[in-house]
Order: C-alpha cells, then sequence, then structure tokens
C-alpha cells in the first residue's frame, strides 16, 4: 500500500525555512519582502487562491496586499497598475491571478511583469530561459510538483516519467523538468518523459501509463486512471482538482486519479486535497523570497525598468 504524500506537511517545512529566513533578514534590521496579488474581477475559486496565498505570506512574514480590480476594466488599466508595480522598489513580487476576463490577452498581461518579480514564472522571458535551461522563475505547480518528489528523495533519472496534460503553466513545464538533464545536485530529470494529451487514443494512454515509473496527472478528468492502468511501485502525483457531488449532494474535491484503488499499488501517491495544492502555495512564496535576494539574474531585462534594484 502507498504511502501517502501529506502535502500539507511538506508545504509547512517549507513556509517554516521561509519563516527563519525572514525573520533574520528583520532581525538584521532589513525591510519584509512583498507580494503584491492583482486580482481581476470576482471569480469564485480565484478569490479563494488569493486568500491562501496571502495568507502563507503573512505566516512567514511576507507583507502582502491584494489588489482587487473590477471585471469590466480595461486591459490598458490592468497594464498600468502592473507598470506602477514594477517600478516600486519596495514590491519584490507580482503575481495577476489567472483565469482573466476573456477582454484581456493572458499572454500581453503575463508579459507586462517584470520578470525579476514574476514569482508565478509567465512572463514569456522566464518561460524561454526555464527552456534553455537558464535559471528562471519557475510556475508554482510544477516546482511543488518537482520539490514533493525532491524531499521525497525520489531520483528521476533514467526512469520512465508519463505526464497527462500539457498546458503551458501546469503539464508542459511539469514535463520539461523530468526531461531536462539534471542540474548539478538534483535529482529530479533525466527521465525519459512522455507527454500524454486530449488527442492520445485510450488505448495508447493506458499503453504508456502502464510503463511509467513516475505519473503526473494534470487533466481535470476524475477518474481518468484506474488501478489496472498503472504498474506496481508507481510514483503518482495527482494535480488535478475537479468539485464534484457525491451521492448526498455534497460537493468535495477529487483528483484525476482512482486514489483508493490505485493507492494499493502505488508506493508514494498524492491525495487530492492536501497533496499539491499547499505545496503550490508555498512555492509561490518562496519564489517571493527568491525575488527579494535577488537570487535571479535578468541583467538589462530588470535594469531598464528598474536602474535603482
Ligand atoms: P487545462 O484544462 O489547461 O489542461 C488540461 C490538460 O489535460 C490538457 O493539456 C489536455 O490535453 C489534457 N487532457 C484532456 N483530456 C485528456 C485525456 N483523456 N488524457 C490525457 N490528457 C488529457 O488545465 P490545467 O490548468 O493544466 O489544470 C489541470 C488540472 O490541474 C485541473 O484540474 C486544475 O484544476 C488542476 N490544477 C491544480 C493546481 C494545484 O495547485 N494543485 C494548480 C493548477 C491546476
Amino acid at each position: 500500500k502507498a504511502a501517502v504524500i501529506d502535502g500539507k506537511a511538506i508545504a509547512q517545512v517549507i513556509k517554516d525555512e521561509i519563516k527563519t529566513e525572514v525573520s533574520s533578514l528583520i532581525a538584521d534590521g532589513k525591510r519584509a519582502p512583498h507580494l503584491s496579488v492583482l486580482l481581476v474581477g470576482n471569480n469564485p475559486a480565484s478569490i479563494i487562491y488569493v486568500r491562501n496565498k496571502a495568507l502563507a505570506a503573512q505566516y512567514t512574514g511576507i507583507s502582502c496586499d491584494i489588489l482587487r480590480i473590477p471585471e469590466n476594466v480595461s486591459e490598458g488599466e490592468v497594464l498600468k497598475e502592473i507598470e506602477a508595480l514594477n517600478r516600486l522598489p519596495e514590491v519584490d513580487g507580482i503575481l495577476v491571478q489567472l483565469p482573466l476576463p476573456p477582454n484581456m490577452s493572458e499572454r500581453t498581461v503575463c508579459d507586462a511583469v517584470l520578470p525579476g518579480k514574476d514569482v508565478d514564472g509567465f512572463n514569456v522571458l522566464n518561460v524561454g530561459r526555464f527552456c534553455v535551461n537558464q535559471e528562471a522563475f519557475i510556475p508554482a505547480t510544477p516546482s511543488g510538483v518537482l520539490e514533493i518528489l525532491k524531499r521525497l528523495n525520489i531520483n528521476t533519472l533514467g526512469k520512465n516519467a508519463v505526464v497527462c496534460g500539457r498546458s503551458k503553466n501546469v503539464g508542459l513545464p511539469i514535463a520539461l523538468h523530468l526531461h531536462a538533464s539534471q542540474n548539478k545536485g538534483s535529482t529530479i530529470g533525466d527521465a525519459t518523459t512522455t507527454i500524454c494529451h486530449r488527442n492520445t487514443p485510450p488505448d495508447q494512454l493506458r499503453h504508456f501509463i502502464k510503463s511509467a515509473d513516475i505519473l503526473v496527472t494534470a487533466t481535470g478528468i476524475p477518474g481518468l486512471v484506474t488501478a489496472d492502468m498503472v504498474k506496481d511501485g508507481v510514483v503518482v502525483i495527482d494535480v488535478g482538482i475537479t468539485r464534484i457531488l457525491d451521492k448526498n449532494g455534497k460537493a468535495r474535491l477529487v483528483g484525476d486519479v482512482d486514489f483508493a484503488d490505485v493507492s494499493k499499488k502505488a508506493s508514494y501517491i498524492t491525495p487530492v486535497p492536501g497533496g499539491v495544492g499547499p505545496v503550490t502555495v508555498a512555492m509561490v512564496i518562496k519564489n517571493t523570497l527568491a525575488a527579494y535576494k535577488n537570487e535571479l539574474d535578468y541583467g538589462p531585462w530588470n535594469k531598464s525598468v528598474l536602474p535603482s534594484r
């Protein structure tokens, strides 16, 4: 029977590490790092996600403000807000909660965030740098998945990894990481990686999943993976989150994997909720501390906007 990965406990360890570091910065007379979150409109799930990020920041000693922007504003007005935050030296991280209203281009808005403050890793410069193995902010959910594998001391070198889902912010970066060369000292990467997506025929999906030593699912399709599809000992990271109504009409969150049965065959498995979700939140905060410390060198891209940093 699989060890159930406790995402809440992993997130707590990460947040405590950040808290210790922030406390010592403040003890040294330095200011606290700061995260600004832009929330456009009233999407109920986004409101909850943003609140969780603000609470996590607060716990670690990182200050956080949430800028609520009405649904009906123009893209230009959102860009102006981002521009203002880009120029404020005391704002270290900027996060634009997605999805945005349909009248805005997510690409344009994400690209407006200064790369060195882009703690969500959605700016095209971060995406590109990451693809060519340069230091970059990595989106929180993929970082969360990698962090879980790292903290379990799983070495992916030479293993078969299968990622179901290829979205730009979730499935694809996870697959890129798993297949890339391992960085010095890292145990993640160098897996033979297969990406499955909505056009992967069901028999092929089954065939590939059966080969997986590490299976990451990020589709939002409950019950996509059943016990008969996986091999014994597989490590299962279930990123999917879907709200369903149970037999009694009560809402609950489920992942993509049939947890009860797959956990009888897997070596490790993440539950939903309480798996990847809490670690994702902690990674946004970790990126904010990295932005504060200017850990990543963006050279002219940041300096052109922020000469004083
Ligand atoms: P998305 O809708 O953008 O992408 C879904 C992906 O699943 C697509 O690439 C699609 O090709 C693939 N897919 C669809 N049917 C498939 C099938 N039959 N077999 C294999 N692949 C199939 O969604 P997303 O933003 O990538 O999110 C995916 C899931 O992860 C959602 O449930 C979302 O709620 C969840 N999510 C969780 C976190 C977290 O922190 N845990 C963060 C972001 C997203």
